[in-house]
Order: structure tokens, then sequence, then C-alpha cells
């Protein structure tokens, strides 16, 4: 394989973001992704709407603060939309919300096209499993693939693997978790079902709710989520469940995150069963569709030149080095078993994430994009939701290409210049 610029590691949202944001700065560069297609938790664990990304007052939407390349998939999955849906489908907004929605197996084609109009090589299938480097540099990743072992070479590498695989294996410093006991957020299968009567299900659910707990507390359901948890708006009939919990499992150990799978795919059937029991609206109802991999909220961060911590969101600290937005409430699904913990972030404020939380200490040509960047655990509730993810990776793809471009690196890197050429791609830093 020839030598490239940049090799990005992990083809989730963050990973696209910076392969596509170095390729327009002129990198040459590789994607490299475990699964068959991009997007991570949006297409493989069908996460899914999109969490907030923007200010509001009195209901009127007022700074779009996770714009730029996010913008740009927005509209482009809107284009790609149009005429496969009825007239009150398309993705604008009609009333709260639905500027959240999309749809899943569009989004998915909207990345490849993205990767291949930019112009980035990718590589499916391809498990990254180890890493060679020498004093501060990282000289290449070690994939598997259908042909073998391949040696990946570049210049600069971004991790956006979500679980931190490359700084793991790099050997850089980071935490598992939360402090303390090193648990992480709980896993969760989602799943789609659809021919539900959904008029009728939303008139059914306090019911339904009250039933579902009331067979917790005796036992017959163990799923330690607290309630039903669902999510509308991806067509007739279809109903979105994030309700499946995984708590207590490391999703670094490899038999603990197959015990996980399996377990949640249990719970699938148990939340689908308990409403065809007890659900007139499922009388016709069919359960289409289970993510082929439990979706990870937390798991490894890096501990970088600068860890966010709650109180510097909720204080909108404005770094000055903040290179994306974010506006999202600090939600810890609970990492031991019921409830979760939401503090809610006021809709018409916004915080800054420093260019330091990408940066590790022991690398200079590395930067972490995602939701493994350094922050405590209760900071990494809030800044891990997609648009944020995109964000992080459009700043880490800029900042590398700036790098290369001026024979820096990830740690000598003009900043001001890297915020300059974001705000020029029409992203928000301030
Ligand atoms: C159940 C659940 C519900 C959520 N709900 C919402 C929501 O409603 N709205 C919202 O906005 N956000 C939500 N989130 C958060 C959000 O989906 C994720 O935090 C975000 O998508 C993470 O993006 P990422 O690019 O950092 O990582 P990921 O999406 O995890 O992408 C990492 C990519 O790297 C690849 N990879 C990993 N290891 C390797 C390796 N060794 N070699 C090669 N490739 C590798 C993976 O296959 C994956 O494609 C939710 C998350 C979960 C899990």
């Amino acid at each position: 394989m020839k030598k490239y610029d940049l090799i990005v590691a992990g083809g989730g949202l963050a990973g696209v973001a910076a392969a596509v944001a170095a390729a327009r700065d002129g990198m040459s560069v590789l994607l490299v992704e475990k699964s068959g297609s991009l997007g991570g938790a949006l297409s493989g664990g069908l996460v899914y709407p999109f969490c907030p990304y923007y200010t509001e007052e009195n209901g009127e939407i007022t700074k779009i603060v996770n714009a730029g390349l996010f913008s740009e998939m927005i509209t482009r999955h809107n284009e790609k939309i149009v005429g496969h849906f009825l007239p009150a489908e398309p993705n604008i907004r009609l009333k709260d919300g639905d500027i959240r929605r999309f749809k899943t197996e569009y989004f998915k084609m909207v990345l490849d096209d993205m990767i291949s109009e930019y112009g980035v090589d990718v590589l499916y299938h391809s498990m990254i499993y180890d890493v060679t480097y020498e004093d501060r540099k990282i000289k290449s990743i070690m994939a598997s693939t259908k042909a073998g072992s391949l040696e990946l070479e570049a210049d600069f590498f971004v991790d956006a693997t979500g679980d931190g695989e490359v700084f793991y294996l790099a050997g850089c410093d980071h935490l598992l978790g939360r402090e303390g006991d090193n648990l992480s957020q709980p896993m969760t299968t989602c799943f789609r079902v659809c021919n539900i009567n959904i008029p009728l299900y939303i008139k059914e659910l306090p019911e339904l709710q009250r039933l579902y707990k009331e067979k917790r507390a005796s036992g017959e359901i163990t799923n330690p989520r607290e309630n039903i948890l669902q999510f509308y708006g991806l067509g007739e009939g279809i109903v979105h469940y994030n309700t499946t919990r995984i708590v207590m499992l490391d999703p670094t150990d490899p038999l603990e995150l197959s015990r996980a799978e399996a377990e949640a795919r249990r719970q699938v059937y148990e939340v689908v069963d308990f409403l065809k029991k007890n659900s007139k609206a499922y009388k016709d109802a069919v359960l289409v569709s289970v993510a082929s991999e439990i979706g990870i909220r937390e798991s490894r961060k890096l501990r970088g030149m600068h860890i966010i911590t709650e109180d510097e969101l909720f204080a909108c600290t404005r770094f000055e080095d903040s290179i994306a937005l974010g506006n999202y409430d600090v939600d810890i699904h609970s990492p031991d078993g019921t409830g979760t913990r939401i503090r809610k972030f006021d809709r018409d404020k916004y915080y800054t994430i420093p260019y330091r939380s990408l940066l590790p200490k022991e690398y200079d040509n590395l930067l972490v994009a995602g939701r493994c960047i350094s922050t405590t655990h209760e900071a990494q509730s809030s800044v891990r939701i997609m648009p944020i993810c995109v964000s992080m990776g459009e700043a880490a793809g800029v900042a590398m290409a700036e790098a290369k471009h001026s024979g820096k690196n990830a740690h000598t890197v003009d900043i001001k210049k890297v915020q300059e050429l974001l705000i020029n791609y029409g992203a928000q830093i301030y």
C-alpha cells in the first residue's frame, strides 16, 4: 500500500468528517473501517435521531451550533430523499424536533457519496489491531483484512474509533468509563418495529409504561432500564426503540462485549414480546431490524492536553483554542442499574470544545475525534452526540491538513489559522 498523508482510523461520523475535511484541504487520506459501511453508531448501531444541534429562544432556532460538514451532510441527505417520501417527510422544520430526523439507510449512502466525491480511499472490513511508533510519532497501523495483515503508513493519524483503539494500542494515557470503578454508561442495542398503529400506540403508552414498571418490579421483565424509550419519524407505522440496557460489562473486554451482544438481543425479544402481548397497536407489528452491533455510549477516553469537565460545559467556558461547539445535556444512563441523570443545558446557550481535548500528550502526529476525546465521564455524556462528533472530526481533519501544509505537527500547528479555516468552511467555533 502507498504511504498516505493521513490515515483516519474508524469510519463513524467523526472519522468520515475528519477524512473528508483533510481531503478537502488537499491531503491524501485513507479511512480504515472494520465494518462494511460508514456512520458507526448511526448505521451499525441504528442510533436515531440527532440530538439537538442548535440554540433556541422562544421556540425559534437562533444558531446552528454544529454547522460546517454536519450541515452539508444534512443538506445532502435532504436532497437524496426528495421524492421518496410523502410531502410531510422531508427533513424541514415542520414542528419541534423534525430537523433531528433522518433516514438511516439514506444517510449511510450520503456518507459513501461524500467520501468518494472528496477523494478519500476507504478500506472496509479492516480491523486495526496494532500500531507501530517511534519516539513521539505513530508510524503505521496494522489492519487485519480479507487478504491477511496489512501495514498502513501515513505521516498523520486521527483516532476516530470511538473506543480509542489507536491511542490505546499506542499506550496513551486514558480513562475507561468513570473515575473510581471504571464503569461505562450502559450499552444498548437499538431496534425497529413496523406495522404499528402509532396513534393508538401513543394513546396506550402511559398504561404500557405502568405495566412495564410493574413487571420489572415483579422480576418478570429483567431489562434494568426504567421505562420503554422510543422515537418516531422514520416512516408510517415504524417505531425506533432505544430501550435495551446492558450494565456492568466492559465494552473493551472481548468476552464481556460478546456477552453484551447476546444479552441485548434477549432484551429486544423481551420488550417486543411484552408489547405484542399488551398493546392493541401491536396487532400486526413486525420486528424488522435489530442493530448489527450493540451501541457503545462510552468506553475509553483520552487523557489529553486538556480534560473537559461538566463544570466547564455549564459555565459555557470560551476556550481560546475552541474548534467546535455543543449544547446537549449531561445525559448519563446509569452505569450500574436503573435510572438516567439528565442535567439540562439551557437551550439558548452553548459551550466550546478546546483543540487540546483532541490532542494526546504522547504523540506529535495523532489527534483523537469523536466520543473518545479527552473529557470526564460526565462531560463525555454531552459531547458524545452525533452532531458534535461530526464537528470534532471536521476540526481534526482541518488541523492535520494545516499541520502538513505548514510543516508543523499536531502540537505546534497554528491554532488561530485552524480556527480561521474552520470558520471559512462554515463551522461554528464561538
Ligand atoms: C444506544 C445509543 C444511543 C444514542 N442516542 C443518540 C441520539 O439519540 N442522538 C445522538 O445525536 N447521539 C446519540 N448517541 C451518541 C452517538 O451515536 C455516538 O456517540 C456517536 O455516533 C459516536 O460517533 P464516533 O464517530 O465518535 O464513533 P462511532 O460511531 O462509534 O464510530 C467508530 C467507528 O470506528 C470503527 N472502529 C472501531 N474500532 C475499530 C478498529 N479497531 N478498526 C477499524 N475500525 C474500527 C467502528 O466500526 C465505527 O464505525 C447514542 C449512542 C448510543 C450508543
